[in-house]
């Protein structure tokens, strides 16, 4: 935590703009980290015949529901969250504050909606029916799962050779990556789970998305004076993903990176590109 606050500093130190989105970053992690040493979580199981045969047909370990969460660490961490939100920005604000009101009012039962996993169409179907914002209402589920989800993985970890999956997608959730990483001296390609945080690794010269490996439509871009940060440009699907060069910037954390370089998607969405997997806190 003190690591990510001083490149929290830095980074505002270089590009103030950003400032009050790292600001709000940093309490949303200072809150999850805080629940992390405190959750109560069961063993997942896995059966043993099962995970070879998913393995040898190219099938996730299990699927984004099947993570267990502990309920009473996530609506506590929920409720930390909203009052985080309340001070982040007005809008912000306000939604938070129509979210408490349906809860208060009873519409909204946390613990039912988290009885069946994170379920993003439920969530969303709920954000509908109380005429709730939907991004607001998804990000503060996911954020207070978060630390949840991410012991789930923590445990399922052992169970996977990171190197040798190579396929566009998790092989523990089944998820899409949200970022491509380069990692140790001779630029090996990462990519990390937009759900579960797992990272495994990827070819270099292939599309994530597609499967396009045609090296004309593969093009890339880097900021200005940025060269740890470029964008992954694919002309058969249009869509594009970034990369960190971690190799430069040290271990950092890819999602405060990715936040700190928003403007590097404005320029791909210009250029009409898709990010397949939006950055959830610029959405
Ligand atoms: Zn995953
Ligand atoms: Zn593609």
């Amino acid at each position: 935590m003190e690591k990510l606050k001083r490149r929290i500093q830095r980074i505002k130190k270089k590009r103030p703009g950003y400032g009050e989105i790292l600001d709000f970053y940093q309490r949303v992690k200072e809150a999850q980290e805080k629940i992390k040493v405190s959750l109560k979580m069961g063993p997942i199981k896995l059966k043993r015949e099962w995970k070879e045969l998913l393995a040898k047909e190219g099938f996730s370990l299990i699927q984004k529901e099947d993570f267990p969460l502990d309920r009473e660490a996530s609506i506590k961490l929920f409720e930390t969250l909203c009052q985080i939100g309340k001070n982040a920005n007005p809008h912000m604000a306000k939604q938070v504050r129509k979210i408490e009101e349906a809860i208060r009012n009873k519409k909204i039962d946390l613990k039912e909606i988290l009885k069946s996993g994170v379920k993003e169409q439920k969530i969303v179907q709920f954000a509908d029916e109380f005429k709730l914002d939907k991004k607001v209402f998804l990000f503060l589920i996911q954020n207070s799962t978060k630390p949840s989800v991410e012991a789930g993985m923590e445990q399922l970890r052992s169970e996977l050779d990171p190197e040798t999956w190579l396929k566009g997608y998790c092989p523990v959730c089944s998820s899409l990556p949200h970022l491509s990483l380069l990692r140790e001296e001779v630029g090996r390609r990462y990519m990390l789970c937009s759900f579960c945080g797992y990272s495994w690794r990827m070819d270099r010269l292939i599309c994530a998305f597609c499967n396009n490996t045609e090296q004309p439509s593969l093009q890339y871009f880097c900021g200005e004076g940025e060269e740890a940060y470029r964008i992954d440009l694919c002309d058969k699907c249009h869509q594009y993903i970034k990369t960190i060069d971690l190799r430069t910037l040290g271990e950092s954390d890819p999602l405060l990176e990715d936040l700190a370089t928003f403007h590097l998607d404005l320029i791909a969405s210009e250029k009409g590109y898709k990010r397949p997997v939006p950055n959830p806190w610029m959405t």
